[in-house]
């Protein structure tokens, strides 16, 4: 009988937290600046030169660590982590080893079985590198140390994950804690999150794990999806042919659909870790744990709770409205000035994420105001505005975060609601009409449909629809009595 596989997965996940300053120093974090003008002697790894814990840096592992489940090592400490790579100016990495910030936390990810827990076995605090461009013009490799020093926290989980959807939850939930706590944007394809996927197979029903590789260059969920797939029938060729898989490093060429052999494995002793001399190891008191888990801010999970109790939202409608903290912030907002949670609900799911889709966005960049939704919604409400002409009126807010009042005023999109003209219109419609009309007296009443058609357009699609039912309705009865 042909052999069947399991495949099995561990996952290494840098963040990069979105604090102001750098880990041991006081430079810019920000994204972009003209090379090596956010550098100081610190993080250009110079001679002499000593590093100063930022102490909002513990404060987001912290808030991250106890959002997943984590114990706290109340004494930790700073390791160097020693290599040589032109990025890394010191020649080392400041890192944790011994005594890392977290450990023994876990996620909670729903799969296709039902909801299952994948273990942390640590998050430690450690420092970014710089860049290296390869200038192929040039012909030669430039250094960038502006990321040099940017604030990383590694989350290491244990090999708990059996397929790319276990993974891909597992990240998606990671990421959603991350933004929700304000600790980073954690988007792949900008790097602010980079997941090293560690990957064997064995036989199934084995107890043993088989050698791994680690696999790098990850950077959308695709590309993960894809490089576990190629990774796994990699592995399992190989063990059919009876050749052994080897522990190493390899780096996933999406474009090809394969991964290469970057370097052979290394272990923590190839690094000579060792405490780090110039930083004292840092203590967490009880007080200060406590003041960061009173800080919490309310997750996703009990956000989308409260949605359906307090909005009596579905299940799915309060997934789709948690799935950034921005969004949730601002369906709250339109919700509690227009006094209408349901309509304010269905424009954000509807019409909102409609836009944001066509238009290629994330939810976090939505920025029209909440405000303006909302009174959209009220003029809605009173009839000033039609289903059609609202949704003109909300592309106009969306792209242009306009002012509904204001923009439908001088646009002339406002509903006629004077009586007169509407009843002058319907009047004429039913005339213009009278073979419709007579199909309604003879008991075919869907030919309404038409009739308010032919007065919407008359209207120049300027009237409440509930008033023109009703008025025609009324014509048509007394149509009936007449004849
Ligand atoms: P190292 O320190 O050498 O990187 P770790 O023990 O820290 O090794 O493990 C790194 C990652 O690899 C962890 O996420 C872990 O879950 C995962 N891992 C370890 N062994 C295996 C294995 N046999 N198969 C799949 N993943 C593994
Ligand atoms: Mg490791
Ligand atoms: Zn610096």
């Amino acid at each position: 009988m042909e052999k069947q596989y399991e495949t099995v997965i561990g996952l290494e996940v840098h963040v990069e937290l979105s604090t102001e300053s750098k880990i041991f120093c006081g430079c810019s974090t920000k994204f972009g600046g003209a090379p090596n003008t956010h550098t100081c002697p610190v993080c250009a790894g110079l001679p002499g030169a000593l590093p100063v814990l930022n102490k909002q840096v513990v404060e987001y592992a912290l808030a991250l660590g106890l959002a997943a489940n984590c114990q706290i090592n109340q004494y930790c400490k700073f390791d160097r982590k020693n290599y040589f790579y032109p990025d890394n100016p010191q020649n080392y990495q400041i890192s944790q080893l011994y005594l890392p910030i977290c450990h023994d936390g876990f996620l909670e990810i729903q799969t296709a079985a039902g909801p299952k827990k994948i273990r942390i076995h640590e998050m430690h605090m450690e420092e970014d590198a710089g860049k290296l461009i390869h200038d192929e013009w040039d012909d030669c490799s430039l250094v960038d140390y502006n990321r040099s020093g940017v604030p990383l926290i590694e989350i290491v989980s244990e090999p708990d994950m059996r397929n790319a959807q276990e993974v891909i939850a597992y990240l998606e939930k990671l990421r959603l804690i991350c933004q929700y706590l304000g600790v980073s944007d954690c988007k792949l394809q900008e790097g602010s999150m980079r997941a090293d996927v560690n990957l064997s197979v064995r036989e199934l029903g084995s107890k043993e794990l088989g050698t791994r590789t680690e696999m790098k260059n990850l950077n959308s969920f695709k590309a993960i999806a894809r490089a576990i797939e190629g990774e796994r029938a990699r592995q399992i060729e190989l063990l059919e042919e009876g050749r052994p898989v080897v522990q190493e490093t390899r780096r996933w060429d999406d474009n090809k659909e394969y991964s290469y052999a970057m370097r052979s494995k290394e272990d923590a002793k190839d690094y000579r870790y060792f405490p780090d001399p110039d930083l004292p190891p840092v203590r967490i008191s009880d007080e200060w744990i406590k003041r960061i888990r009173e800080a919490q801010p309310e997750l996703q999970e009990e956000k989308a709770k409260r949605y359906m109790e307090k909005y009596g939202l579905s299940d799915y409608d309060a997934g789709l409205l948690t799935q950034s903290r921005h969004l949730g912030e601002m369906f709250e907002k339109t919700a509690a000035i227009c006094q209408m949670p349901k309509k304010a609900a269905n424009w954000y799911i509807g019409e909102t994420l409609r836009l944001v889709k066509e238009e290629g966005m994330e939810t976090e960049d939505i920025s029209f105001s909440p405000e303006h939704l909302a009174e959209l919604i009220l003029m809605t409400d009173r009839g000033e505005l039609n289903n059609k002409t609202a949704k003109e009126v909300f592309r106009m807010i969306f792209t242009e975060d306009v002012d509904p009042v204001v923009y439908a005023e001088e646009k002339g999109l406002k509903t006629v609601l004077d009586t007169g003209l509407l009843e002058e219109t319907v009047a004429k419609v039913l005339e213009e009409n009278p073979d419709t009309v007579k199909q309604y007296l003879d008991g075919k009443t869907k030919v309404t449909g038409f009739l308010v058609g032919q007065i919407m357009k008359q209207m120049k699609g300027k009237a409440d629809p509930k008033q023109v039912n009703q008025l025609l309705s009324q014509k048509l009865k007394e149509a009936g009595e007449k004849a």
